[in-house]
């Protein structure tokens, strides 16, 4: 197994982990590009947003996902306000190839 996100999932990397539930993870950048940067996964191995099928199954996964991100970043983080950030192929600037959505805030 290759994938790192899959691995933090797995426990077999550690990673600062803020949320966690059956189907998503959320941990901290080890790259922090705001004062609060958090990724939150699927634990599903998906390679990209594009991936998810352009159906109702899709629409489900894209939901929950999102649903996620606002429960993480209010309730977990109590950010009012953030940025959300999903890079989408390298061409879009995407590093790890497992589905996640950046979570940036804490900005004054
Ligand atoms: P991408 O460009 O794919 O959207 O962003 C990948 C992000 O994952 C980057 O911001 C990078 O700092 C972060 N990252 C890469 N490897 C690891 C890791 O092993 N642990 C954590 N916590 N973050 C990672
Ligand atoms: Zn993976």
């Amino acid at each position: 197994m290759e994938c790192v996100f899959c691995k933090i999932v797995a426990g077999e990397l550690p990673a600062k982990k803020v949320y966690e539930d059956q189907d998503y993870i959320a941990f901290h950048d080890i790259h922090p590009k705001a004062p609060t940067h958090v990724l939150v996964v699927p634990k599903v191995h998906v390679p990209k947003l594009s991936d998810f099928p352009d159906d109702e199954t899709g629409e489900r996964a894209l939901g929950g996902l999102f649903r996620t991100v606002n429960r993480v970043a209010r309730e977990t983080l109590g950010l009012a306000g953030y940025r959300v950030v999903v890079n989408v192929g390298e061409k879009g600037g995407q590093e790890v190839f497992h589905v996640h959505v950046h979570i940036l805030g804490g900005w004054q």
